[in-house]
C-alpha cells in the first residue's frame, strides 16, 4: 500500500517548501525506501511553460517532456529520481481535464462540480503517482499558502484522502514562518497557531510543523505550538535559515523527522544511508579555490529563472573544489556601444550564454559570444546559446553578415536558425516545443564524446528552432565540428570549434540532468577548463 506524505505551507510564501519536501523524501530514500515526488501548483495555467520567468523563474522539463515549476528541480537534484509528467499538476490542468470529460459525456447527467469531480480528479493525480511510480511513498507539495482561493480544492481533496487512506497511510507537514520582533527580541507563534487553525477549518490537522526561523525554536515555543496547534511537541520541528541548502535535509534528520514519519506509517526504520550526503556537504563548506563565471542573459534579475544552470556550474563547481562566484550579466547592457567588454569579463574564467526565447538582448549575446571566442575564454551555450554561437561564428568567421534566426527575423536572407519543419503548422504556444529526451549521437574524437564517453546519449530538450543544415557543410569548412546530431531527424545537438580553448554547445538543457554529486559532463568539463584543469 501507497503511503502518502503532504506538504502544505502557512503565513507566507517562500519558505522553502520544496527544500522541505525533497529534504524529507531524500530521508526516507536514504532508509531504502522507493519515493516519488509530486508538485500541485494552483494556478490556471496548465503548465509554466508560457509563463515569463520573470514572474515565475525557470521552467524545468521532465526526461518525458513535461514543463514544469523548478522546484522539480530541486526535487531532481536532492532524491536523483527522474520525474515525469504526473509530478507537476496545476489547477489549469485539473480544470482542463474535467472540462474535456464533460464535453466528452463522461458525466452525462450530472451536475459537474468542485466536489466531487474537480476534488477526484486531483485525488486521481495523487494515486496515480503512486501507482505508475510503484513508489513506497509519494511526496506532494501544495504551491501557495493554505487560505489562498486558488488552493482550496487542493486541500479540499487532501482532506478526503486523510479521510479515506487513514492516518496510518497519510501524513501531513505543515511548513510555516516563525517571525522574529526586534525590539522585544522574541520570536512569536501567533502566525502559525492563525495559520493551523486555517488548515483545521478546511479539516486538515498537520501531523508536524516545520518552523522556518532564524535560529532554533527552544523547547518553550514547541511546547507552546504543540498545546495550541495540537502535535506532538517532538513534531515541532525546526528549519533554520542555512548558507548551504544541502545542509536542511540533514537538519531534519537530526530532529528524526523521517523516524517520526515511518512510525506513523507503521514501517520499518532502517538504517539511514547519508555518508555520501555528509560528505556533499563537507566538500561545500570546505572550498578552497573559487572562480568566476560569466552567465550572460536576459533575465538576470530573477537568479531563479536559471537556477538549474547556477546549480550545474556548483555542482561542477564541488568536483574541482572550488566555489563559483556567478557574475551576473545583462545581455541587454552589452548592446550599448559605450559598455566595455573587457572590463565585464575581466575576472571571468568562463562565459556561460544559457537558454532564453524572443530577441530582446539576442545582439548583447552574440558580443559576449564573440569576445569568449576571440579571448580564448571557455565558453559553453546551452539551446538559444548554442543557436547564437552558430550565427555568431557565420558573422564573423564565415562572413555571412545577415546570419540569423527565423525566431527574431521571420524575413532574413540568411537563416542559418529556422523553425524546425515539424513546428511550421503549430499555432496553439503551449505544450508545443520539441521537449523532453532525445538520443545523440557522438562524433569519435570530439570534445564532446571525450566529455561524454559515450557513443549516444539521451538529453532533454526545450526549443522550437533548429540549426540549418544548408550551412553545414560552410560552416565546417571555417572549423566548427558537428559533434553531437540526432541521426532520425539530421538535427545538430552539439557544436564546437577544436581550435579554441574550450568551446561547446548543445542544442539541449545539460542543466537538468546535473547533480550534486554528479556533475553534468559538459559542465564538468566547462568548469575544469575555466578552472585551467
Ligand atoms: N528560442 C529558441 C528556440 O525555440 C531557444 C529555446 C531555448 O533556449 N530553450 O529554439
Amino acid at each position: 500500500m501507497t503511503k502518502y506524505v503532504f506538504v502544505t505551507g502557512g503565513v507566507v510564501s517562500g519558505l522553502g517548501k520544496g527544500i522541505t519536501a525533497s529534504s524529507i523524501a531524500l530521508l526516507l530514500k536514504s532508509r531504502g525506501y522507493k519515493v516519488f515526488m509530486q508538485k500541485f501548483d494552483p494556478y490556471i495555467n496548465v503548465d509554466p511553460g508560457t509563463m515569463n520567468p520573470i514572474q515565475h523563474g525557470e521552467v524545468f522539463v521532465t526526461y518525458d517532456g513535461c514543463e514544469t515549476d523548478l522546484d522539480l528541480g530541486h526535487y531532481e537534484r536532492f532524491i536523483d529520481e527522474e520525474l515525469n509528467f504526473t509530478s507537476n499538476i496545476t489547477s489549469g490542468k485539473i480544470y482542463k481535464s474535467v472540462i474535456d470529460k464533460e464535453r466528452h459525456g463522461d458525466y452525462l447527467g450530472a451536475t459537474v462540480q468542485m466536489v466531487p469531480h474537480i476534488t477526484n480528479e486531483i485525488k486521481n493525480k495523487v494515486y496515480e503517482a503512486g501507482i505508475t511510480s510503484g513508489a513506497d511513498i509519494v511526496i506532494t507539495e501544495i504551491g501557495g499558502t493554505v487560505g489562498d482561493i486558488e488552493s482550496q480544492s487542493f486541500i479540499e481533496a487532501l482532506r478526503q484522502i486523510q479521510y479515506e487512506k487513514g492516518s496510518e497511510n497519510t501524513f501531513f507537514v505543515h511548513c510555516t514562518l516563525i517571525p522574529f520582533i526586534y525590539g522585544s527580541n522574541e520570536l512569536k507563534t501567533k502566525p502559525t497557531q492563525n495559520s493551523v487553525r486555517d488548515l483545521r477549518n478546511m479539516g486538515i490537522r498537520p501531523d508536524a510543523l516545520v518552523c522556518r526561523a532564524p535560529y532554533d525554536t527552544g523547547e518553550s515555543i514547541k511546547k507552546k505550538l504543540s498545546l495550541f496547534c495540537s502535535v506532538p511537541v517532538e513534531n515541532v520541528i525546526d528549519s533554520i535559515d542555512v548558507l548551504n541548502i544541502y545542509e536542511i535535509p540533514i537538519n531534519y534528520y537530526k530532529q528524526k523527522i523521517d523516524e517520526i514519519i515511518l512510525k506513523q506509517f507503521n514501517l520499518p526504520i532502517k538504517k539511514a544511508n547519508l555518508d555520501y550526503w555528509k560528505n556533499l556537504i563537507n566538500t561545500v563548506n570546505s572550498l578552497t579555490n573559487e572562480i568566476e563565471i560569466s552567465l550572460v542573459g536576459k533575465y538576470v534579475e530573477l537568479h531563479d529563472a536559471y537556477i538549474s544552470v547556477a546549480e550545474a556550474l556548483r555542482h561542477a563547481g564541488y568536483k574541482y573544489n572550488t566555489k563559483i562566484n556567478i557574475n551576473w550579466v545583462d545581455s541587454e547592457t552589452l548592446e550599448d556601444s559605450k559598455t566595455n567588454l573587457k572590463e565585464i569579463f575581466k575576472n571571468s574564467k568562463g562565459i556561460l550564454v544559457p537558454g532564453g526565447f524572443g530577441s530582446r538582448g539576442i545582439e548583447g549575446k552574440i558580443k559576449a559570444i564573440k569576445y569568449a571566442r576571440e579571448n580564448n575564454i571557455p565558453f559553453l551555450g546551452i539551446c538559444l546559446g548554442m543557436q547564437l554561437a552558430v550565427i555568431e561564428f557565420a558573422r564573423n568567421i564565415c562572413n555571412i553578415k545577415d546570419a540569423s534566426s527565423t525566431e527574431f527575423n521571420p524575413t532574413c536572407t540568411n537563416p542559418i536558425i529556422d523553425l524546425m519543419s515539424d513546428q511550421k503548422s503549430i499555432v496553439n504556444m503551449g505544450g508545443t516545443l520539441r521537449l523532453g529526451n532525445y538520443e545523440c549521437t557522438l562524433k569519435k574524437g570530439t570534445l564532446a564524446y571525450k566529455d561524454y564517453n559515450q557513443d549516444k546519449i539521451l538529453e532533454r530538450h526545450r526549443h522550437r528552432y533548429e540549426f540549418n543544415n544548408e550551412y553545414k557543410d560552410l560552416l565546417e569548412k571555417e572549423g566548427m565540428v558537428f559533434s553531437g546530431i540526432n541521426e532520425k531527424t539530421n538535427l545538430i545537438e552539439i557544436i564546437e570549434l577544436p581550435k579554441h580553448k574550450h568551446f561547446i554547445a548543445s542544442q539541449f538543457h545539460p542543466e537538468f540532468k546535473s547533480r550534486p554529486t554528479k556533475p553534468h559532463p559538459l559542465f564538468d568539463s566547462f568548469i575544469k577548463a575555466s578552472c585551467n584543469k
